[in-house]
């Protein structure tokens, strides 16, 4: 039986223990020992050297007590958004917030609670188990980069289930993906005063793309953002260079691919509308897109073994499941396209990335239940 209680306090423990991305040490060092006198053994990746971090992705291993089940994986990630230093949490019956000046770290702490206290009565109940791998992460809140770097060929297990979500009732099987884009767009300086007509002015170029341009919702799985804007010295130049930055996301390549496609052509097509002579010489302005990829998209279908596990452990339960989408990646995704079937479950955690954020401990335990009956049905697969 999963204990709210005991569960509550480890989540108020790890909230107050400072893990910014980049800086997961202490927070690990504390699941370290967690997780060893929970019969795991423990190691870390080099992950924190790819990001300057403090510390690797925490990789646990709970050996099998019965043989001939797959190994399952649990994952969450251990890094939190700011503001986050110095989290005072508050319980009032089943609600637990910050004290308004800080975010909470629901976001992923109660996924990280939640896998602890599933292990916890695993040990104390001796529940038979394949074997059980916990995979805590670093760097997620800055664009999945602990998960990037783990190296999954080390991993035994194939399958397993993220918990980074809201809605322990939802299941997310669809996340979408996406493309950072980047346009420096370049004119020609010149005295705003004196001479205007020998310029040509970047932030213009810039303003007309973006003002031709499809963004927000385009359809139920496709989204775009123009989110940051840098450039122009003074107000009496005639600015000649300035970059813009934004995202395209969505859950089909193709419509991302389109998508990405019209916001470069709205920079050329703007770009082309602005040249002169000078001196006998054509002077244009140019524009460079630079588009990366920012992560895949998580797909896992409705007839894979995760969510048919998953559906058995609910009905098990007595209680229904949603299959969800989700408009944001998580740790999923990276693990996902690198092979693994994984679905994002949800914590409990509600308003996150704000300092409104709070946790409902009815939803964590109502998590904690299924992630302990979904091991159990998996066990009784063999
Ligand atoms: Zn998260």
């Amino acid at each position: 039986m999963i204990h709210r209680d005991r569960m509550r306090d480890h989540f108020l423990t790890l909230v107050r223990i400072d893990s910014l991305s980049r800086k997961e040490r202490d927070v690990a060092m504390h699941l370290k020992d967690e997780l060893i006198r929970l019969g795991a053994e423990v190691t870390f990746d080099q992950a924190d050297r790819m990001v300057g971090g403090t510390v690797g992705n925490l990789i646990a291993r709970i050996p099998g007590t019965r043989p001939g089940v797959a190994p399952f994986l649990l994952c969450a990630h251990m890094d939190t958004v700011g503001p986050g230093e110095g989290i005072t949490p508050h319980v009032e019956q089943d609600i637990i917030t910050s004290d308004g000046s800080t975010i909470l770290g629901a976001d992923d702490k109660s996924g990280i609670a939640i896998i602890c206290e599933v292990l916890r009565v695993i040990q104390e109940e001796a529940i038979p188990h394949g074997e059980i791998e916990v995979v805590f992460t670093i760097c997620e809140e800055t664009g999945l980069q602990g998960a990037r770097h783990l190296d999954v060929s080390h991993l035994h297990a194939r399958t397993g289930l993220v918990l980074d979500s809201s809605n322990p009732d939802h299941l997310i099987t669809r996340a979408p993906c996406a493309n950072r884009l980047q346009f420096t767009v370049r004119g020609l300086e010149a005295h705003a005063g004196v001479c205007p007509e020998k310029g040509i002015n970047a932030i213009r170029i810039a303003s007309e793309a973006i003002a031709g341009m499809r963004l927000g919702r385009l359809d139920e799985e496709t989204t775009a953002n123009i989110g940051i804007i840098e450039g122009g010295n003074a107000i009496n130049i005639i600015p000649n260079a300035l970059t813009v930055q934004g995202e395209a996301r969505s859950h089909d390549e193709a419509k991302l691919n389109a998508q990405t496609e019209h916001m470069i052509r709205c920079f050329e097509e703007a770009a082309a509308r602005h040249a002169l002579t000078l001196d006998g010489v054509a002077q244009r302005a140019q524009v460079t897109c630079q588009v990366q990829r920012d992560y895949d998209r998580l797909f896992v279908s409705e007839e894979a073994s995760i969510v048919q596990l998953v559906r058995e452990a609910v009905r098990a339960l007595g209680r229904e499941i949603t299959l969800w989408r989700t408009g944001g990646a998580s740790d999923a995704n990276i693990l996902c396209a690198k092979g693994l079937e994984v679905a994002n479950l949800g914590t409990g955690q509600q308003e996150v990335h704000t300092v409104r954020e709070y946790l409902r401990l009815s939803e964590m335990v109502r998590s904690a239940e299924l992630v302990l009956e979904t091991l159990k049905r998996h066990a009784g697969r063999g």
